[in-house]
């Protein structure tokens, strides 16, 4: 139907006859002479046609959005009209054939004042949205990231093998999407949190290495990051350990970097969970700002104010100072603004000392806690962190949890507001992780229960709390891009692993049977990681919301107003499933 794309015409189609298809941008009517910007998927170009042409009359009927077909010869734009702005800037179409292949209603909102419609709007009509230059980049480079990966994968000899999307439960830690079976009563499948256990038996069937673009399901509370259904980036090896599989992953996020924006990321640096915590309160630091937390528990267990001294003198607290350098300038109101976001992780206030005058001891110094801590406790504290003219020091005195978050958060959220920034980019591998973490009732796996432990399963059964794991996360810019561990490849590992977990022996077999069943007939040791793709397509974007990286995303509520998704269904079909509804019931009841 074309000879070319809009967007591929420049100065060497001078004189050309070209033929074009797409949308029509805007439409321009000056003095007479029509201009139409035409689009299409590589981009924009403007077409002329003046009273002369023969299809004149048809082009004035033209109107945005409007599908067309368009012949012309390329020209060069006057020196005065050149728009550097546009990459097909240079030249214009000096249209004579016109065919309008569709017409289209007034669009729900125009492509450029996407802005201001609010995103329920964008997401009801997304395929108008998707025509929008940002969607269409965003997708073209998404598709750019998976060819790169299969190319990597696919030179390392991955096998790109798919796994069941009906399933059962596999654990990651968040709620399953269910649906029903018609054919067996009562009984429902699970659609996958992540492809786990399957490429874990793929290593067992011998495949060696397997990776997948795998779709994965989890029923959460949204965050802005978060989707019920996203891409993992899934990846699985045997007889390999964590350095072996850590480089081939670093390897392949390096080259995406490289290859596609031309950005060198270096070696990522290797850090436990434990000094992440303690340095950043997080176990995903954004290593481009430069603040860290400071322990002072040991200066304050003899102050008589208690709410430093309690926190300081409980081995289940942590007391700890930020010092935010130039800091001393956030003013009053900003203070207050931080106490209030420290309080959304469970803060219940935010001390402060401003440095003005340092040289001039307590005097120098300004905040409502001096006379609290006391002149000498104030001084140590002041050393311990460094403290210079012009800083702010903020402290946080909670649980660990509590200060942690807290503090973590505001380091970064400080970052931000004061683009304290040293770089662009900065990547690292997260190791050392504990095997479980604390819960309301119990313990539960820190990442998921296939995770082999860095020590004996005698020493894990005997101290599973301090015991550590074979897991690793890769973090960039303070988001957590991918993770995964070495596995369990024992059986009685695995089993010491679920016992500690509160899985009974029934349990475990009705649950997991077929795993523990593999692990008897010679699982090979195996190991690997998935990166959330969606999130590396964000990051790589620049995207504020994951969303606008999907081509069609749910909203905040999980629901597609599209498609209108969730959607009812019929009673008989309900039936079928032998399902009954609690809601219909009670209607039916008032009937
Ligand atoms: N299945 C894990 C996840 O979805 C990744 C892994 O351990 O490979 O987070």
């Amino acid at each position: 139907m074309r000879t070319d794309y809009c967007g591929a015409l420049n100065a060497s189609f001078i004189d050309q006859e070209v033929t074009l298809c797409g949308w029509v941008d805007r439409r321009r009517d000056h003095g007479g002479v029509i201009f139409l910007d035409l689009r299409d998927r590589d981009g924009i170009v403007q077409v002329v046609f003046d009273p002369d042409s023969t299809n004149f009359a048809l082009a004035d009927k033209v109107r945005s959005e409007y599908v067309l077909k368009v012949t012309g010869r390329v020209r060069a734009r006057s020196e005065a009209t050149v728009n550097p702005k546009m990459a097909t800037g240079e030249v214009e179409v000096y249209g004579t054939g016109l065919e309008i292949l569709n017409t289209a209603e007034t669009p729900p909102f125009q492509l450029d004042s996407h802005v201001s419609v609010g995103e329920d709007v964008r997401l009801k009509y997304r395929y108008v949205d998707l025509r929008r230059t940002e969607m269409q980049h965003n997708l073209r480079f998404r598709s750019k990231v998976t060819t790169a990966i299969r190319n990597y994968l696919d030179l390392a000899g991955f096998l790109d093998i798919e796994t069941p999307i009906l399933t059962r439960a596999t654990p990651e830690g968040a709620r399953d999407y269910l649906v029903p079976s018609r054919t067996h009563d009562g009984k429902f499948f699970a659609l996958p949190q992540s492809p786990q256990l399957f490429k874990q038996l793929l290593m067992v069937s011998g495949f060696d290495r397997y990776y997948q673009v795998a779709k994965c399901f989890r029923d959460e509370d949204l965050r802005a990051d978060r989707q019920p259904e996203f891409t993992q980036i899934d990846i699985e090896t045997s007889f390999m350990d964590e350095a072996g599989i850590m480089g081939i992953a670093e390897g392949m996020i390096k080259e995406l970097f490289s290859t596609l924006m031309d950005v060198d990321l270096g070696d990522f640096p290797h850090m436990t969970w434990q000094e992440a915590m303690d340095r950043y309160g997080s176990d995903k630091p954004d290593l481009r700002i430069p603040l860290e937390l400071v322990e002072i528990k040991d200066l304050l267990k003899d102050i008589e104010f208690k709410v430093f001294a309690g926190p300081a003198n409980d081995p289940k607290c942590r007391v700890t100072a930020l010092k935010v350098t130039g800091g001393a300038e956030i003013s009053r109101k900003q203070i207050d603004d931080y106490t209030k976001f420290v309080g959304i992780y469970g803060a219940k206030g935010l001390a402060w000392i401003k440095v003005n005058e340092i040289e001039k001891g307590v005097e120098g110094l300004q905040s409502p806690i001096i006379k609290f801590l006391g002149d000498e406790v104030t001084l140590k504290v002041m050393e311990r962190v460094g403290a210079q003219n012009g800083d702010i020091v903020f402290f946080g005195a909670d649980t660990t949890k509590v200060v942690s978050e807290a503090l973590g958060a505001l380091r970064c959220k400080v970052g931000e507001d004061l683009n304290l920034y040293t770089c662009q980019w900065a990547p690292l591998w997260v190791v050392d992780f504990p095997m479980f973490e604390e819960t309301d009732g119990g313990v539960a796996a820190l990442h998921h229960p296939f995770t082999a432990p860095s020590c004996s399963p005698e020493d894990l059964v005997a101290n599973p709390a301090s015991a550590l794991s074979r897991a690793y996360d890769m973090v960039l810019n303070g988001t957590e891009l991918g993770g995964g561990s070495v596995r369990i490849h024992d059986q009685s590992m695995q089993q010491a692993v679920f016992k500690i977990l509160g899985i009974s022996a029934e349990e475990q077999r009705e649950k997991f049977g077929f795993l523990l069943d593999a692990l008897k007939y010679g699982a090979p040791p195996h190991g690997g990681l998935a990166f959330g793709l969606d999130r590396l397509i964000m990051l790589m974007t620049g995207s504020s919301s994951i969303r606008d990286v999907i081509a069609f995303p749910k909203t905040q509520s999980a629901a597609c107003v599209m498609t209108d998704a969730p959607g009812a269904v019929d009673t008989k079909q309900l039936r079928e499933l032998h399902i009954k509804l609690r809601e219909k019931e009670k209607k039916d009841e008032a009937k």
